[in-house]
């Protein structure tokens, strides 16, 4: 049984690779001669794993080559520079026990400075009725129990996970015993007598796919990660992409950008590489980055356990809206700066800046899907009269700057993986043991961090198993 999406197989076999399974048939393929296209090490995506990969191995010598498919490089580290105030789309927050990620930073001069953001109440929209918290608690919407109803919409997420014990270790995810919170945020919300409406509100604006794929160990792991890092959170100046631009100047490796990959192939010498472009490459290592939600995609011969992860582990989809205000209205209206609301095209509304004023809309999971669904000039109509709707201040304010989708973009197709119900012990046999000459890295694979700081330690970890096989 092979776990290869239909695309994949596609993939597969539109370049003759028979599923992947079996050696390349079709030898008319243009193929490596002898050692001018053989590499000894061949990164796949110049993110900030591939990016940490690479400088590790330059620092022995070695000379990777480093092929990413976007005309970009950074991965899920994207700051929008076309945007007034180039506010970042993809990864933001440096957490205090970022180690990785402030030391490579400190050595390559690029500057970080402490967050200014702070958590500040919201207006609520619920079930298409505007309050304050206070409001809340007696409107007629409110239809949480009698234990929940004191307790704003957005902070039923907390209020039921904190029952739930931090792991003893940052890595005790991976561990047997853990194994027993692998099961679904709607068994635990379930089981901790959460009402109907309390699913449905914490379901609204998940950081995950939905209460059924979203398992408790994955929450576990987020707390305890949480729990260990004490300290100011940090930002780069200018924006993420800052970062990923300074380690890839201070590389000597090709990056090949533009030239995305349709297939691997290993064997017990080396691997053969698939360009989209119907050329062929070979290396005795490959260091893939590519997120789990793209690779499914992507035609390979890695163990059927491997495919099965691949193929199914899941990404918080998200889109986001950006605006731009004639004037910080929401300064004048006395009412909280942000939105959080149940609706499907308006989700979170956050104060990017009061200079120029900008403000940036959340959509997660379904609400996301609903958007991407539509035209965007129809959608972002709707999202302004959404606003305008709850926020009668906002008329005639409000101009759309950017619409940005992440599963829209085929080369992430989500924004983060999270572990999905039962998946746990699958996936952490996965990161514990690398094998043959496909090495898998990226944030999904990180052990003991996450986020930007788990795409470093997994390229460190994945450059480290190659240095040990080539030595
Ligand atoms: C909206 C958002 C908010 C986030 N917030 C935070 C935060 O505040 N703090 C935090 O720590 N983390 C955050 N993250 C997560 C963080 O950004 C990521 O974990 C990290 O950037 C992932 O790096 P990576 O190298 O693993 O993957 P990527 O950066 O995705 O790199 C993979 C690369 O592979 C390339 N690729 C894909 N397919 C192919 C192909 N077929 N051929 C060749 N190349 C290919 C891609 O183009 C990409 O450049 C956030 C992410 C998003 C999207």
């Amino acid at each position: 049984m092979q776990y290869l999406t239909r695309r994949a197989m596609l993939a597969a076999s539109a370049l003759g690779i028979a599923s992947c399974a079996s050696a390349p048939k079709n030898m008319a393929i243009q193929s490596y001669n002898g050692s001018q296209n053989m590499h000894e090490v061949v990164i796949i995506g110049a993110g900030l794993a591939g990016l940490n990969a690479a400088r590790i191995l330059e620092a022995q010598g070695y000379s990777p080559l480093i092929i990413e498919a976007s005309g970009r490089i950074g991965g899920r580290a994207y700051t929008l520079d076309d945007v007034a105030g180039a506010p970042d789309a993809g990864g933001i927050q440096i957490g205090p026990s970022y180690t990785r990620f402030r030391a490579i930073a400190r050595s390559l001069n690029v500057d970080l400075y402490d967050s200014p953001y702070t958590a500040s109440s919201s207006l609520f929209d619920i079930n298409g009725k505007v309050m304050t918290q206070e409001q809340w608690r007696t409107s007629t919407v409110n239809l949480l129990s009698e234990t929940e109803k004191h307790i704003a919409p957005n902070g039923l997420f907390s209020h039921y996970t904190r029952k739930l014990a931090t792991l003893p270790h940052i890595t005790s995810w991976m561990e047997e015993d853990a194994q027993t919170l692998d099961i679904s945020l709607r068994d635990f919300l379930s089981s901790y007598g959460a009402s109907h409406q309390a699913m449905q509100l914490i379901e609204a604006n998940l950081n995950g796919s939905n209460v059924d794929q979203l398992s408790m160990l994955h929450i576990a792991r987020s707390m305890t990660l949480f729990a260990h890092s004490k300290g100011a959170v940090s930002q780069v100046k200018g924006g993420t992409q800052r970062m990923t631009d300074a380690m890839a100047a201070a590389l000597r490796s090709d990056i090949q950008i533009n030239t995305p990959i349709a297939a691997l192939h290993q064997d017990k010498d080396g691997t053969d590489i698939y360009l989209e472009n119907g050329k062929k490459i070979r290396a005795k290592f490959v260091i893939c980055t590519i997120p789990f939600s793209v690779m499914r995609d992507i035609a390979h011969n890695l163990d059927l356990e491997r495919q099965r992860i691949i193929a199914s582990l899941p990404y918080t989809r998200a889109s986001f809206i950006y605006l731009r205000a004639k004037t910080p209205f929401w300064q004048e209206d006395g009412l909280p700066s942000d939105i959080w609301s149940n609706a499907p095209l308006l989700g979170r509304v956050f104060v990017l800046d009061n200079i120029p004023p900008m403000l940036k809309i959340w959509l997660n999971g379904q609400s996301a899907d609903i958007f991407d669904k539509m035209d965007e000039e129809t959608a972002g109509k709707m999202v302004m009269g959404e606003i305008e709707r709850v926020r009668p201040s906002a008329k005639g304010q409000l101009s759309i700057v950017k619409i940005y989708s992440w599963q829209k973009n085929k080369y992430a197709r989500g924004i983060y993986h999270h572990i999905g119900t039962g998946q746990g012990r699958a996936l952490a046999q996965m990161v514990q043991n690398q094998t043959g000459r496909i090495i898998l890295a990226g944030e999904h694979m990180a052990r003991q961090s996450s986020g930007l700081e788990g795409a470093l330690e997994s390229g460190e970890s994945a450059a480290m198993h190659v240095l040990n096989a080539l030595s």
